[in-house]
Parts: structure tokens; C-alpha cells; sequence
């Protein structure tokens, strides 16, 4: 189609939109002047989305309205049917308690889209929840951040389901980009910043510089993997089963990475393993700080290797500006002085770190021109290893 070759995704959508089957876009002459005034009309009224596909958690960030959802990143679906019962939430509190033939599926949970029709229903679902609350709302424009090192194949995908699912233009944008975006990062220029994103099922660390990714790594040892440790710990050493929302719980109240300045306690709930009855047991940050160390030590380590493998200015001017922790993860008391300690280099949680690659998406989406390298996607500047 040569008449759009201004051609991206987008303007072949609207494209569609507005020309019925037996009209040809080539009739109207000058698509570009067509479709233009009318991209931007739809950009004035619609609500531009930046969704952060995360793998444990979906945010929604809508333009001038700040995160409008967040909800698990869970389908329910029937196995026999393969139809979804729930998303989000809904889904969230149907595990456990739905029939054998109902399975909750988190399809993003290692942080690479294997079961991409899922993820298209979430998105599916996401979108149109937000598109909903306002009738006759036009087409939005989305920015999707995803886990880096997905293929091109699933980052078309993930924009073809948000085209699908009544996106206007759909963009990508690899997460660790979106969360130094949404941490105020300074992308752009010239320096050297480093970002570690702990989140549920994966841990980022990127050092980015002049809008492209310089070092990337990615892991799949992030809150998942600590929740398991304490879920090894308790039938280890106490003979206690407990269920990963307990083993969450306890990391939030109680987990840490760093000796805290007064130790706390916690009561470990679940099902005595030798006798089958409910038993309480109460344990100490202490003893859960040793329980965490391994996961905790892995996520240390990539940052160390990340450091070491970044060019020497760049270092130096990550040692200035300090390492930005974001993700739930980051939350998990003392990750902060741990680094600080390992690495000797100032390190600051990011401003609500939860948000940050909502935020970051949000701004891009409002902001497109601003990041064009970014939106490129880091993976051509990506070294490899
Ligand atoms: P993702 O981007 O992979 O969806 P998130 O950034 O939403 O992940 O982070 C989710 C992870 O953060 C979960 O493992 C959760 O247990 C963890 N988390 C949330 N709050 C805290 C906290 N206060 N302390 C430690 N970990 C936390
Ligand atoms: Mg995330």
C-alpha cells in the first residue's frame, strides 16, 4: 500500500477505519492530509494508555488521569473451553477455589510471553475496562511496556492485541526503559543511568545512556523466587506448610536485605507437615533475612556483574548520580544499603517504585516525539551476554 507511506501501524488502522471495503485509500490522494487532522482530533479526546504488562502486576496509566488500574496480572481460564472467567483481581480470588477444570494462569510469570493468547485477553480486558468508563470515547494510543529480550514476534503480537482490542496506534517499550522514564531518569542525554527493576517474577538491571540501552540483564529470580525461600524455610526448619500468599505477606512485614535497626517478629501461618493441623509458628526478621539470602545474594550479584561490564565513563557516571532501585521488590527492607555496601556506590529507591514503568509508559505515550530511540526498543545498542 504505497499511499501509506508515512506507514506505520497505526495509520493503516485508521486507514481502515475510515475507508469501507470497496473504497481505496488511493481515491482520496493525499491519506497523509486525511488521516493527520483526524489522528489528532482523536489524540485530543481520546485517553492515550501506558499499560505495564508486569508479571505480577498490570498497570494502567491514563493521560492526565495518573494509574487507573492495577490489578494482578492473572487470567482464570476453563481448560475445556479455553474461555477466561476472570482478569485481574477477579481472577486473583478465584485461585484455589474454583473447580479442577478452572486454572488461574499468570502469563507473563518468567517474564517471556509463552502463552500469548492469555496475554491478549488481559489486554483485551485492561483496555476495554478503561476505554468503557467513557462513552463514545474515541481510540486511544497505547505504550505497552514488556519484559526485555521478548522477540519481535511477541512485541508484534502485543501491539496487534492492543490494535484488536480498539488502540488507535500501539507501541512498545521495553521495561527497564519505561521504569528509568517514569523514575526521572535522564534517558536522553549523555550519561550513564543504571536501573534495577525487582519485580515478581523477573529482576532488570539496564544501564541506559542517550535514549538507548547500553547493558541489559535479565533473571528470573525477583519476589516469586524470595516467597519460595520462605516457603522452604518454614517446612525446613519448622515443619510448617504454609501457601505463597502467607510466605508474600511475611516478605512484606518482615523480609529484608540488610541487618534492620531494631529486628522485628512475625507469626508464619499454615498446616503442621507431620500432623496435618493448623500451627502458628513465630519467627524473626533474623531468621527470615538467612532464610531470603540466596534469591537476595543472585539479585546482588547480577548488579555487580551489570557494573562491571558497563564502560568505564559510564561508571563514573553512575557512581555520581547513584544506582535507582524500582519494582516491588525494591520495597523489600535494606535492598537499598545492601547494594550501597556491596557496591560502594550511592543507591536510591525509586518515588513509589510500584508505578514507575506505568508512569514511564504514560509519559511516552503522552510524549511520543520525546522518545524516539527509546520506543526503538534498546535491543540493536544491546551488548551481547
Ligand atoms: P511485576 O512488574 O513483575 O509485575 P511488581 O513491580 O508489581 O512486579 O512487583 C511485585 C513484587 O513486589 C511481588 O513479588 C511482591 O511480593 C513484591 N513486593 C510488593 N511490595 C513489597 C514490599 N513492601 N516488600 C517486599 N516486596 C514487595
Ligand atoms: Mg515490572
Amino acid at each position: 500500500m504505497g499511499c501509506l507511506s508515512f506507514g506505520n501501524v497505526s495509520n493503516q488502522v485508521v486507514a481502515y477505519r475510515l475507508f469501507t471495503s470497496d473504497q481505496q485509500p488511493n481515491a482520496f490522494g493525499g491519506l497523509t492530509v486525511v488521516i493527520r487532522p483526524l489522528s489528532m482530533l482523536f489524540g485530543f479526546f481520546s485517553r492515550d494508555l501506558g499499560i505495564d504488562l508486569g508479571t505480577a502486576n498490570t498497570l494502567v496509566y491514563v493521560r492526565g488521569k495518573g494509574i487507573v488500574i492495577s490489578e494482578p496480572s492473572v487470567v482464570a481460564i476453563d481448560t475445556k473451553t479455553r474461555r477466561a472467567f476472570g482478569v485481574g483481581v477477579e481472577a486473583k480470588a478465584m485461585v484455589g477455589k474454583t473447580p479442577e477444570s478452572i486454572v488461574a494462569i499468570r502469563p507473563l510469570k518468567d517474564g517471556v510471553i509463552a502463552d500469548f493468547d492469555t496475554v491478549e485477553m488481559m489486554l483485551h480486558y485492561f483496555i476495554r475496562k478503561v476505554h468503557m468508563q467513557r462513552l463514545m470515547a474515541p481510540h486511544p494510543r497505547v505504550v505497552i511496556g514488556i519484559p526485555s529480550g521478548v522477540t519481535e514476534v511477541e512485541k508484534r503480537a502485543a501491539k496487534d492485541a492492543a490494535l484488536s482490542a480498539g488502540a488507535r496506534e500501539a507501541y512498545t517499550i521495553e521495561e527497564p526503559m519505561a521504569a528509568a522514564i517514569g523514575a526521572g531518569l535522564p534517558i536522553n542525554e549523555p550519561v550513564g543511568s543504571m536501573i534495577v527493576d525487582i519485580g515478581g517474577g523477573t529482576t532488570e538491571v539496564a544501564v541506559i545512556s542517550l535514549g538507548g540501552i547500553v547493558i541489559n540483564h535479565s533473571i528470573r529470580v525477583a519476589g516469586d523466587e524470595i516467597d519460595d525461600a520462605i516457603i522452604q524455610y518454614a517446612r525446613r526448619d519448622h515443619n510448617l506448610v504454609i501457601g505463597e500468599r502467607t510466605a508474600e505477606n511475611a516478605k512484606i512485614a518482615a523480609g529484608s536485605a540488610y541487618p534492620l535497626e531494631e529486628e522485628i517478629r512475625v507469626t508464619l501461618r499454615g498446616r503442621d507437615l507431620l500432623t496435618g493441623l493448623p500451627k502458628a509458628v513465630e519467627v524473626s526478621s533474623v531468621e527470615l533475612r538467612d532464610a531470603i539470602s540466596q534469591p537476595v545474594n543472585t539479585i546482588v550479584e547480577l548488579v555487580k556483574t551489570s557494573i562491571e561490564e558497563t564502560p568505564p565513563e559510564l561508571v563514573a557516571d553512575i557512581m555520581e548520580q547513584g544506582i535507582t532501585l524500582a519494582g516491588g521488590g525494591a520495597l523489600l527492607l535494606g535492598i537499598d544499603r545492601r547494594l550501597q555496601t556491596e557496591l560502594k556506590m550511592p543507591v536510591y529507591r525509586a518515588e513509589d517504585p510500584l508505578t514507575c514503568v506505568a508512569r514511564g509508559t504514560g509519559r511516552v505515550a503522552e510524549a511520543l516525539h520525546l522518545y524516539g530511540r527509546a520506543l526503538a526498543s534498546g535491543s540493536e545498542l544491546r551488548r551481547p551476554g
